[in-house]
């Protein structure tokens, strides 16, 4: 049978991006149907906005500490529809840029809301497509509890759009998205309440790296409330009233929920082509990324699993070799390492120092907190924390955490030697750069007791 295409890709975010124009460049007939905009949520509203709020969020402290180095700055003011509207401008270019990447191998772009017929069928707009390979790339979305006035919240799609700024925010939720929106509002001038119902938040990560970040935030003046459960959030004269499980009342302009994103599985028609679901709501598949129905294949959050861009590139990246270029590529899901860009950040490589004691019976622990050679001067309480853990059986080093400044840049650098399997031996007789914070990194010699 002569199909129209040979790969039809439904959502062009990072993972359907990347296969298609993968696949394309391999020489594929690749059309690829978007119903919103190119680049998915991080393109849009997830890690580049949020990336430019961010150095946004952060020049109130540098006003402030440049006066410690000499400088004199005053009556510095913030305009929130400067930073709003020149990060939405960026967008578009890069929406622009998404949609030259996909064209230039030529892929096919559609642009309208696609549906599953059956295994080589897809409906898109009012015509009826066949493709020999169909891949879901629908990503996930925010999503929101019920409660008492959940319709009177926003999630992050929209803190990217926000009319006029807060001045009182309450964050719910103790994620990625909570602690880097939680830094954003505060550090542009917001009164910023983090709202969790656990006792720590951050969970997953190390938890030395949990306590020292709650610490931070706290210097930092964002209010944290752990073991609070919103209860319900109700309109006032003057803005909105959250009140909680405990009975306390928080006042708010805006009432940002973080709760966490699920996939984005409705409307696709799944179950008439034979794609099951699994027990978590996202697309089951196999370890090549194939689902229940033959020929048609889905990556990235759709999938469940790790919800970060660079897997659900390397995802499409393996559907277009895989598919075209006739290879048998796996990801490799081991010391994936990922930022938070709270801040100070935090950057992650291999597992917590709870899960590697369970794992490494001989663990090692390096760890050092210190304050930035920078705040020296400016005398900010900020400080920085670095942790190594190595398998003292074998001498390698497992993991790395860091909360600081640029913590992400530095934790790339080092997942790359982590993966190559270097010992604390190796990092040992690696020469520090100096002054950085990164050096003690190599210089770290004392074990914790
Ligand atoms: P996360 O899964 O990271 O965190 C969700 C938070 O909401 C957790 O603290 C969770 O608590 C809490 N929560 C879940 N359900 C409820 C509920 N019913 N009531 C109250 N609290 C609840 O989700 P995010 O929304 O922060 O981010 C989604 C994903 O996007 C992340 O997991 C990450 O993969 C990705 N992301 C990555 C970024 C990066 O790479 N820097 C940045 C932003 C997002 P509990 O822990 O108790 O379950």
């Amino acid at each position: 049978m002569a199909f129209d295409y040979d790969l039809f890709v439904i959502g062009a975010g990072s993972g359907g991006t990347r296969a298609a124009r993968m696949s394309a460049a391999l020489g594929a007939r690749v059309a690829i149907a978007e119903e919103l905009h190119l680049g998915g949520t991080c393109v849009n509203v997830g890690c580049i906005p949020k990336k430019l709020f961010v150095y946004g969020s952060h020049f109130a402290e540098d006003f402030e500490d440049g006066a410690a180095y000499g400088w004199t700055t005053s009556g510095e003011t913030f305009d929130w529809p400067t930073l709003r509207d020149n990060k939405t401008r960026e967008i578009e270019r890069l929406n622009g840029v998404y949609e030259g990447l996909l064209e230039g191998p030529g892929a096919e772009i559609i642009r309208d809301h696609a549906s599953l017929v059956d295994a080589h069928a897809v409906t898109v707009g009012n015509e009826t497509v066949t493709a020999e390979n169909i891949l879901i790339a629908t990503g996930s979305r925010a999503i929101v509890p019920p409660f008492p006035g959940d319709d009177l919240v926003i999630t992050s799609d929209e803190a990217f759009y926000l009319d006029a700024f807060p001045e009182r925010v309450v964050i719910i939720g103790g994620g990625y998205i909570a602690v880097e929106f939680a830094g954003i509002f505060r550090g542009l001038g917001a009164d910023t309440t983090l709202a969790y119902r656990g006792p720590l938040f951050l969970r997953g990560f190390d938890g030395g790296v949990r306590e020292f970040v709650a610490a931070e935030l706290s210097e930092k003046n964002v209010t944290l409330r752990f073991d609070t459960t919103v209860e319900s959030v109700t309109r006032a004269a003057d803005g909105l009233i959250v009140r909680t499980h405990a009975g306390d009342v928080l006042e708010a302009d805006v009432v940002l929920c973080a709760t966490g994103r699920a996939p984005n599985t409705a409307g696709l028609n799944l179950s008439a082509a034979g794609v099951d679901l699994d027990s978590s709501g996202g697309v089951r598949v196999d370890d090549r990324y194939r689902t229940t129905a033959p020929h048609i294949r889905a990556i990235g959050d759709v999938i469940g699993g790790l919800q970060l861009t660079p897997v659900a590139i390397a995802e499409g990246m393996c559907i277009a070799y895989n598919l075209f270029g006739g290879e048998d590529r796996e990801v490799d899901y081991e010391e994936i390492p990922t930022a938070v860009f709270c801040q100070p950040n935090i950057g992650t490589v291999g597992p917590t120092e709870e899960d590697a004691r369970r794992r490494f019976p001989a663990l090692t622990v390096f760890e050092s907190t210190f304050r930035p050679l920078k705040h020296t001067l400016t005398g900010r309480a900020e400080r920085t924390m670095m942790k190594l853990l190595v398998d003292g059986d074998t001498d390698r080093v497992v993991a790395a955490h860091m909360v600081g400044p640029d913590a992400g840049e530095i934790i790339q650098g080092l997942s790359v030697a982590i993966k190559a399997g270097a010992t604390k031996a190796d990092f040992d007789r690696t020469i520090g750069i100096h002054p950085t914070a990164a050096e003690e990194f190599v210089t770290m010699r004392e074990a914790r007791a």
